[in-house]
Parts: C-alpha cells; sequence; structure tokens
C-alpha cells in the first residue's frame, strides 16, 4: 500500500519545544514531575509520560510544596500562575504564541479595550487569555456576535468603546473574520475602535490545505489524533466535509477496530494533529505500508 503522509503533520513546534524541554529535564534530574492538566489533548502521550515518570494531575492538593510542576502548552490562569509561582518550582511550557496572545489581551485591557475572543469558551488556553483582560467575551458562534454587539450598543458607551478582536490560537477562521466584518459594519454606525490582531496559528490551516490537497491522490484518509483535541476535530471534520473516504483515528488498534477491506485502495494518506505523538503516527504508517 502507497502511503502519502500530509507535509506538516504531526507535533508543532510548540509541542515539539515542551516535547524537547520536558524530557531533557526528566534526564537530568530524579525529581518527580508534574504537569498541571494535560500537557496536550492526547490521551496515549499523557500515558507515555506517566511511564516515564511525568504525572499528569487536575488537583493541586497531592503535590508538595517545591515540587516541580509544569504548565502545559495551552496556559493557565494569570493570577493562578502567580500563586503557582510562589508554592512550587514552575516549568512553563506555554507555546510562545500563546504567550504573545497573553501579553497583548493584557496590553490592550490596560488601555481600557473590551476583548472579544473567537473560540471554545471552555478550552484551557481560552480560560487562560480571558484572565489577561477586564472586559471581555468569548464568541463560539455567529449567532453570539450580533447578540454581543446588540448588548455593547445597549450599555449605552457606544462613542467611547475600544475592541480587541482576537482568536483561540486553532480557532475557526470564518468564525473570526465574520466576527471581525460585524464590529467593523457596527463601528462605522456608532464610531467604535475596533483593532483586530489575528492569532490563528498557521500550522494547522497548513496543514489543513496539504491534506486538503491529497485528498485528489487518495483512495482513503486517515486523521490521527484524539477526540478531545479540537485541532484533531476540526482536522477531520474539513476533510470529511470533502470527502466521504475520511476516518477519524487515535491508534493503530482503532484502525484495525474498523475492519476496513483494503484491497480497493492503493493510496492512502496520513494527517496527524498537532497533538499526536510520532511513535503513534510510524506504528499506523508501518502497518498500512506493509498491507
Ligand atoms: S498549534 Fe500553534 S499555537 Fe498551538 S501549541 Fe502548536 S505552535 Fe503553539
Amino acid at each position: 500500500m502507497q502511503v502519502i503522509v500530509a507535509k506538516y503533520s504531526g507535533f508543532c513546534p510548540g509541542v515539539m519545544q515542551a516535547e524537547d524541554t520536558i524530557l531533557s529535564i526528566k534526564d537530568k534530574t530524579k525529581d518527580k514531575i508534574y504537569v498541571y492538566g494535560y500537557l496536550i489533548h492526547n490521551q496515549t502521550y499523557i500515558d507515555y509520560l506517566s511511564s516515564l515518570g511525568i504525572a499528569t494531575i487536575e488537583e493541586l492538593e497531592a503535590v508538595e510544596p517545591g515540587s516541580r510542576l509544569v504548565i502545559r502548552t495551552h496556559g493557565i490562569d494569570r493570577t493562578l500562575e502567580e500563586k503557582l509561582k510562589e508554592r512550587y518550582h514552575l516549568l512553563d511550557l506555554t507555546c510562545h504564541k500563546v504567550k504573545k496572545i497573553q501579553k497583548i489581551i493584557h496590553s490592550f485591557a490596560q488601555k481600557g479595550y473590551f476583548i472579544v475572543i473567537t473560540g471554545k469558551r471552555e478550552h484551557p488556553e481560552v480560560k487562560g487569555l480571558v484572565s489577561y483582560a477586564e472586559r471581555c467575551t468569548v464568541i463560539e458562534k455567529e449567532a453570539h456576535v450580533s447578540q454581543l454587539i446588540q448588548q455593547l450598543e445597549k450599555e449605552g458607551k457606544e462613542s467611547k468603546l475600544s475592541i480587541l478582536i482576537i482568536s483561540q490560537t486553532t480557532g475557526d477562521r470564518s468564525l473570526f473574520e465574520s466576527t471581525i466584518q460585524a464590529f467593523q459594519k457596527a463601528s462605522s454606525v456608532h464610531g467604535w475602535t475596533v483593532e483586530v490582531h489575528d492569532s490563528i496559528c498557521s500550522i494547522t490551516a497548513l496543514r489543513e490545505r496539504e491534506a486538503l490537497k491529497n485528498l485528489e491522490k487518495v483512495d482513503v484518509t486517515f486523521v490521527v489524533g484524539d477526540r478531545i483535541s479540537s485541532n484533531a476535530t476540526k482536522l477531520y471534520n474539513t476533510l470529511r466535509s470533502h470527502s466521504s473516504q475520511v476516518y477519524f483515528i487515535s491508534t493503530l488498534e482503532d484502525l484495525k477496530g474498523l475492519n476496513l477491506d483494503f484491497s480497493q485502495w492503493n493510496t492512502v494518506q496520513v494527517v496527524s494533529s498537532s497533538s499526536t505523538p510520532a511513535f503513534v503516527e510510524k506504528s499506523i504508517v508501518s502497518y498500512l505500508e506493509a498491507l
């Protein structure tokens, strides 16, 4: 079987950097390392870290003061981070792109801007971003945009309002762009100041574009990722909207469990999300190549 692996498949630069740092620290210390929340959204990788003695914890009670505690790639709440600094030996693995957005939000918030974030309210990155704003709303779908604009109009501060529109790094571009358009239209009526910062990480779009291009060349595509990962789910949904021959799998066992008839196909594509470890992708590619 011919296997095409999409360009930019697998760990993004932010996750690669986090992995390199945490593994090199683990090599140099016998101390237990704790990661506060999932380092990345992939259960297989979290289990792998656990096998190396790097524990993922959701509650801090069990972690002794002075322990090494990792802040994951998505970043965390600003106030919580300050508290953790006093109690633990913190290792901040927040992706530098997320850090940059946190700083931008903080700086605009200090100038009195109302912050509009497009993304998923419950996503850890967004929860962290919100903590850098004074006044802020998260837009999850287009229907929320007009509601927010009406609410701001009612508040009667139209002429003074300054707004920053920014996105979750793995956010949806069409939602981001429609939000910008709606606010620009409202600002022309009310005299609001609208600033935009395009914070969508290009790696996910590049990977998606390459995988879409490959659809024409292949018989079937396997998106490899965990369903808890936003970027894996988005990648699958986009490809699936262009072809019915797209499957979502997390592991080689998932692939085998599909019981597909591979004899009907000659060429397959494999594309992994930003949070899919290389060893998972490799096991799937080797299996397919051997068919
Ligand atoms: S997807 Fe982009 S923003 Fe998110 S961790 Fe990776 S490099 Fe950083």
